[in-house]
């Protein structure tokens, strides 16, 4: 037997037990006369004992061989340990061991297999197996794991079930490029890998499931940016006849149920707020509500006062940054650099400090009198000892130059605690964008999300001012999900693909199979799709989703450890009829 026990288990109660462990060598400390080793597995660790003159001599001679992760297997009594360690779970005890068999020797790992590492980033990718092995990317796959089965247990309650979806499909526009897979067997045909099950799901409720889930892969070849990954993982969902509402309601169910199950907390219901408001108040359509700082308009008290900056302004509009009035010149002019970062891209910061003693310092003292900018203070609700921070430009740019500034005085302020979660659905999405670059008009969500029946005449006129049956979940400034209410009528459908641009050829091609099952009886229906990686991060209270992923892509969008994009041999490309091009140009 290669065990009896694991090693996170053994407890007081068990003293006197003959045990076998097996588990990796964590840690050896050879006093001479008096060793200890300590055991890991996945489950925990436990401290072995030797003595030398009272353990086998041959024991001992093996115990000296062993280096950092030997895979060993040993056999010993419980014993109660004379010093106890209170932060191990294990202890209180330890094993005095009576035999010991080397099961598998291991080179010196890279870096060392502790919670706190020495190891680079790059190294721990290259040798992930071995990063697997610390307890904090244990315990990510562990809490993903919990999610995951939770997950599955909220929506099997909710009468979801669970259909897989093909991965080689033909795309999917959701706005990013497909990842393609050439087929070997229809020369110069390609499938591509989905970016997400959209239609399918579409379908799926064509076909009567009713309410369907699955937690799925979903590929995308966008552009690089820190901390995406070509592929991630979704909680798909899809529901027939059901309002907005009813999605909602659903969906705000499993996010309190996660909550609760996964976390301990208790959540409130969910705030709602349309994107108009988002944009409006927070210039984000992913406002982080864990602080306030609402964003207060100031055009009728802030222009006409001989400012030229503010007077040629289309918004002039500001935070109040509580309790900031005592920032030094420094702090200030650090903001200002923040601001005029060209990731922000502001020109500059106005401020006004509402001093402790009633009276106004700015940095527009030239401009307004004291009166002038106890009207601002009224605006914002500013109290002494306050900091008001005023930004103005072309409307839609300087809200989301004062969204980063709002971001950074969370940052600053501590408000951003990652313990605190504050869930908001944002509704009422608009149904298109306007590409500026192509002259044209993209969906925001996708091209099978349903316009609000009360705006569908002006999806002709005013395509622009149309809004969408969309929704999107945002946790603490996170984008954690979004879905829609989709179109299920076959003209809708249509109009929806002229608007977009593509001609009648073009949509019955891509989506013809869609259209036609819309002629079968499509329920109305709707449904969702959550960041699975990110979710998991969002509750591991970590930023970046990569360590929740198993074995995740870099920042260049590389696995490290097996080496991949690669070349492929020439053979392949032959057979994957992929070599025609280059053939073609020596023929030249
Ligand atoms: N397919 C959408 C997405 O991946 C989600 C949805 O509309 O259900 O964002």
């Amino acid at each position: 037997m290669l065990r009896t026990h694991t090693c996170g288990e053994l407890r007081l109660t068990d003293v006197n037990k003959d045990v076998v462990l097996s588990g990796w060598v964590q840690t050896i400390r050879d006093k001479g006369k008096l060793i200890w080793v300590t055991l890991r597995d996945r489950y925990g660790i436990t401290q072995l004992f030797l003595e030398e003159g009272r353990t086998p001599q041959e024991i001992i001679d093996t115990v000296r061989k062993l280096g950092r992760e030997y895979v060993v297997k040993v056999s010993g009594k419980v014993i109660e340990r004379e010093s106890k360690n209170p932060k191990m779970p294990t202890g209180d005890i330890e094993i005095d061991v009576n035999a010991i068999e080397i099961l598998n020797e291991s080179k010196i790992p890279p870096f060392t297999i502790e919670d706190e590492t020495d190891g680079g980033e790059e190294l721990r990718m290259k040798y992930r197996y071995l990063d697997l092995r610390r307890n904090p990317l244990k315990n990510n796959l562990l809490l993903r794991h919990k999610l995951s089965m939770e997950t599955r247990k909220y929506l099997d309650s909710q009468n979801f079930v669970e259909v897989e979806t093909p991965y080689l499909i033909k795309s999917t526009p959701e706005g990013a490029r497909d990842f393609v897979v050439p087929s070997r067997i229809h020369p110069g045909e390609f499938y591509a890998l989905p970016q997400s099950p959209q239609t399918f799901k579409q379908l799926l409720m064509v076909a009567g499931y009713d309410r369907y889930y699955q937690i799925v892969k979903c590929f995308r070849d966008e552009d690089l940016r820190a901390d995406r990954q070509p592929e991630f993982t979704q909680i798909d969902c899809e529901m027939s006849f059901v309002e907005q509402e009813d999605i909602l309601n659903t969906f705000e169910g499993l996010v309190k149920y996660l909550f609760k199950e996964v976390k301990g907390i208790e959540i409130e219901d969910l705030q709602r707020m349309p994107y108009d408001e988002a944009m409006k108040y927070y210039g984000s359509d992913k406002p982080d509500l864990r602080f306030g700082m609402k964003f207060t308009e100031l055009n009728d008290v802030a222009q006409n006062k001989g400012f030229k900056i503010f007077d040629d302004a289309e918004l002039v509009v500001g935070i109040n940054a509580e309790g900031c009035a005592n920032y030094t010149r420094k702090q200030l002019d650090k903001l200002t650099e923040f601001v005029r970062r060209p990731q922000v891209g502001a020109k500059g910061l106005v401020y006004v400090k509402y001093n402790e003693d009633g009276t106004f310092k700015s940095s527009v003292d030239k401009f307004f009198t004291q009166e002038d900018l106890k009207q601002w203070a009224d605006k914002f609700g500013a109290k002494p000892g306050d900091l008001m921070l005023v930004l103005s430009g072309e409307a839609e740019k300087v809200r989301k130059q004062l969204n980063e500034l709002r971001l950074e005085m969370g940052e600053r302020l501590g408000l951003r605690n990652p313990d605190v979660f504050k869930p908001l659905w944002v509704t009422d999405f608009p149904l298109l964008e306007w590409d500026e670059e192509n002259e044209r008009y993209h969906a925001m969500h996708h091209p099978f999300t349903s316009p609000k029946p009360e705006d569908i005449a002006l999806l002709e006129t005013d395509p622009g001012k149309v809004r969408a049956n969309a929704y999107d979940l945002v946790i603490n400034g996170v984008e954690i999900g979004g879905g829609s209410i989709r179109i299920h009528n076959r003209d809708l459908q249509k109009l929806m693909f002229k608007v977009l641009g593509f001609s009648d050829e073009d949509a019955q091609k891509q989506f013809g199979f869609l259209m036609n099952a819309f002629e079968y009886g499509a329920p109305p229906h709707g449904g969702i799709a959550l960041g699975f990686d990110r979710l998991a991060a969002l509750f591991g209270g970590q930023d970046s989703i990569r360590d929740f992923i198993a074995f995740p892509k870099n920042n260049a969008g590389r696995d490290m450890m097996i080496d991949s994009p690669s070349t492929i041999s020439e053979e392949q490309l032959e057979e994957l009829h992929l070599k025609i091009v280059e053939d073609k140009q020596e023929e030249k």
